[in-house]
């Protein structure tokens, strides 16, 4: 809502306006392109399953107004064009490294377009319409109390990156020759750009945000971590470009390469993810400053998804899912590529990625400051304690960590018999209970819980109906897709409860991306 007022705001600047209905796509545009006697509909052209959905929509409906009107769809969103590639995007290299070199050795980036100063006449309108409100639409009002407070709109977009006649905050503080260093960090405004929302809304283009490095080049310095910046975009045009290539895969359990294994869907591991109660401070902390604020690090998140899959085994797409209903800078495509990942089944084929929790505390939160911000009760212990509490002075680890520390709470880590088993201390019932071969070391299937397969039917209903996670209702599932039996993300045959993944042997990598990072 922010960004539309501040689009109509810029509009009017120019002697225009913006003219704001709601409603279903496939409902209001075919009506307005009728009133106004369009011949064409401009619109960004999509790439995940349920937005050519809409795609598609839309253009039948224009065809049956029947004066006409075409639906034309544009390429933009990335920094390098699709059609600059050196290669058809199905043919996507799956490493990201070789993308990146033939992309940077043989392609270039457009320049951004300027804003014509005049965009011709404004069409005669009774009623331009309003933005509307939350509660308007059944939404809550949430104050952001601590963290980053997001204002949408290109201008707030611009304010970070440019500033009084494009000096940007980056500019003005210098941050973008230290960015390489500091990019791993997790507390406060400038360790990294924070440009992802507004990216993600369409507020700025990353091939402006392109233009504005070379200029930061030329003007100041050119080093290694001015690159990087363009190096991460790249990362996001690249998983733009692999959802084409993937396709629903994306949102498969078994991701792009259909990797075999059995996942849990604990209801109370998940929502002790969820709600920032593992008892590690942290997950805690990160995944409180996601509620809070609906942003995280990216280290943050490679974190919490190492360890909602690797040390909880929990189904990697409940994580995404969360992901989704939080970030305020959602993208299917950097959401669940970056979620495949860091489950093992992305097209990578480096499987594994385990991030030790006592590893990545002490290396990127040495002195706890990021946890004690997030996590009140920690504030007031002694740094070299607040990774590791304890249960007197914070609570239980609901899992023992799959390598490494043991969390440190007694009954977690050290209560149960067998390694890796856990128990719900607070009510003294066993939850699904995990448990190790001590000869293999390899996890146990439970026994006692029969398998279920729940295929989903065609309801308005998130896959994980246990779980209540969506803040919003998922999209139904259309007949049409149905008729032809292809498979819909949120429409996934679901096992559950099972053991968990195969265990596999500690590795701490510094990113999932490869060694490039
Ligand atoms: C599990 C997981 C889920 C994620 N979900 C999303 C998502 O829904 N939307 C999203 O925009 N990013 C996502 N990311 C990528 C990354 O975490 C965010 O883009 C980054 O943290 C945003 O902060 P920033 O703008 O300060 O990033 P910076 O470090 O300043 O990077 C600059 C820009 O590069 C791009 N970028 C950086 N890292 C990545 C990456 N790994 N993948 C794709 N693009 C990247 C972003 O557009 C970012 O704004 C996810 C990462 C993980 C590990």
């Amino acid at each position: 809502m922010e960004c539309l007022a501040d689009l109509r705001k810029n509009l009017m600047r120019r002697g225009l306006n913006l003219l704001i209905r709601s409603g279903k796509p496939e409902d209001i545009l075919p009506s307005l392109a009728k009133d106004f006697g369009a011949h064409t509909v401009f619109a960004h052209k999509e790439t995940c399953s349920e937005e050519l959905h809409v795609e598609r929509l839309v253009d039948k409906a224009l065809k049956r107004v029947g004066n006409g009107t075409k639906l034309e769809l544009i390429w933009g969103s990335t920094m390098y064009h699709k059609d600059d590639l050196p290669f058809d995007v199905l043919e996507l290299p799956d490493i990201y490294t070789q993308f990146r070199k033939s992309v940077e050795a043989n392609c270039r980036i457009r320049s951004s377009t300027r804003i014509p100063v005049s965009i011709g006449p404004t069409p005669c309108v009774d009623n331009w319409g309003d933005v509307p409100t939350l509660g308007q639409l059944g939404l809550e009002p949430q104050e952001v109390t601590r963290g980053m407070r997001f204002v949408g709109g290109e201008s707030a977009g611009l304010g970070r990156s440019v500033h009084k006649g494009c000096m940007s905050v980056f500019y003005l503080q210098d941050l973008l020759k230290v960015y390489k260093e500091t990019r791993n960090g997790m507390l406060g405004p400038d360790y990294s750009t924070k440009f992802s929302p507004w990216l993600a809304f369409g507020c700025i283009s990353p091939r402006f945000i392109y233009e504005e490095v070379q200029r930061y080049e030329r003007e100041r310095v050119a080093n290694n971590s001015t690159y990087w910046v363009l190096f991460e975009l790249l990362w996001r045009d690249y998983f733009r470009f692999l959802s084409i290539k993937c396709g629903n895969s994306l949102f498969h359990l078994g991701g792009p390469r259909n990797v075999q294994g059995e996942w849990s869907q604990d209801k109370r591991l998940f929502e002790s993810w969820r709600d920032g109660k593992t008892g590690y401070p942290l997950i805690d902390a990160n995944m409180k400053e996601l509620s809070t604020t609906g942003f995280m690090s990216n280290r943050g998140r490679q974190i919490v998804c190492s360890f909602l899959v690797r040390d909880m085994g929990l189904d990697w797409r409940m994580g995404a899912e969360w992901f989704e209903t939080c970030l305020l800078d959602y993208d299917p495509c950097s959401n669940y590529g970056n979620w495949t990942y860091g489950a093992g089944v992305g097209n990578d084929p480096r499987e594994d990625r385990y991030f030790s929790i006592p590893k990545q505390a002490q290396n990127y939160d040495p002195e706890g400051e990021y946890v004690a911000f997030w996590v009140q009760q920690l504030r007031r212990l002694p740094k070299e304690k607040r990774h590791w509490p304890g249960r007197l002075m914070y609570m239980d680890t609901v899992v023992p960590l799959k390598h490494g520390h043991g969390g440190g709470n007694a009954q977690t880590s050290r209560g149960s018999k067998s390694r890796g088993g856990f128990r719900d201390n607070h009510s003294g019932r066993q939850p699904l209970l995990v448990t190790f071969s001590k000869s293999t070391g390899l996890p146990r299937k439970n026994s006692t819980e029969q398998e279920l397969i729940a295929t989903h039917s065609a309801t308005h209903t998130s896959p994980y109906p246990h779980l209540s996670l969506s803040r919003r209702p998922f999209t139904p599932l259309p007949q049409s897709l149905l008729q032809e039996d292809r498979v819909c993300r949120h429409r996934m045959r679901l096992r559950r409860p099972s053991h968990l993944p195969r265990n596999s042997l500690p590795r701490d990598p510094d990113d999932w991306y490869g060694a490039e990072r």
